[in-house]
């Protein structure tokens, strides 16, 4: 039985390209665990996680791993309204995820209206770096975060580095804006 008392509850969206890593962001968050192939999410699925923001004030985050299919957008969109905070995740080893992300921002910015969202980008798949896989410059992504007005965070799902930091930067944001 959870008896984990808490006294808030932030509802968080994961967005961006399908196979970026969203699923596996969650699950590394949540879990603790890194699986090299998981079934793609078809819909929406579901975390809980507890976090501790001061003593004495414990958030319950509530995860939405929308599909990135534009097949799945109808689904989720109705999840978009409730939603206080999204994780803008693309691939650092695939251009066309970090061109995306403007995108997927203005259309969550435009669903949750009059509401706001608060975000935090992520490039994932710090590890392929050592490949010589990485095609997006820490700089250029720093900058596409300025004009979001979202800080910036470089994460591997895989290495389990920096995931944390990002869910945990993300609701820390949204409770300084209660
Ligand atoms: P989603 O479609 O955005 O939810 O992406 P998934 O979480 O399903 O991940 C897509 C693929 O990328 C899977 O094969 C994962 O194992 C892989 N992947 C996810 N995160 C990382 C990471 O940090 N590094 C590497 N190398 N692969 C990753």
């Amino acid at each position: 039985m959870d008896l984990t008392l808490w006294q808030y509850q932030f509802r968080i969206i994961m967005l961006g390209d399908s196979t970026v890593g969203k699923s596996s962001l969650i699950k590394r968050y949540t879990e603790d665990q890194f699986l090299e192939s998981i079934n793609q999410t078809v819909g929406v699925d579901f975390y809980v996680h507890f976090l501790e923001v001061e003593p004495g004030v414990t958030i319950k985050l509530q995860f939405w791993d929308t599909a990135g299919q534009e097949r799945f957008r109808s689904v989720t969109r109705s999840y978009y309204r409730n939603s206080v905070g999204g994780l803008l995740v693309f691939d650092l080893g695939n251009r066309a995820s970090f061109d995306r992300i403007q995108g997927w921002h203005d259309e969550v910015r435009e669903r949750v209206q009059p509401h706001t969202v608060l975000f935090v980008l992520v490039g994932n798949k710090t590890d392929l770096e050592e490949e010589g896989l990485r095609q997006v410059g820490r700089q250029e992504a720093e900058l596409l975060a300025t004009k979001l007005g979202a800080p910036y965070v470089e994460a591997s799902a895989k290495a389990g580095e920096r995931v944390a930091e990002a869910f945990e930067l993300l609701a820390r944001r949204v409770y300084q804006g209660l």
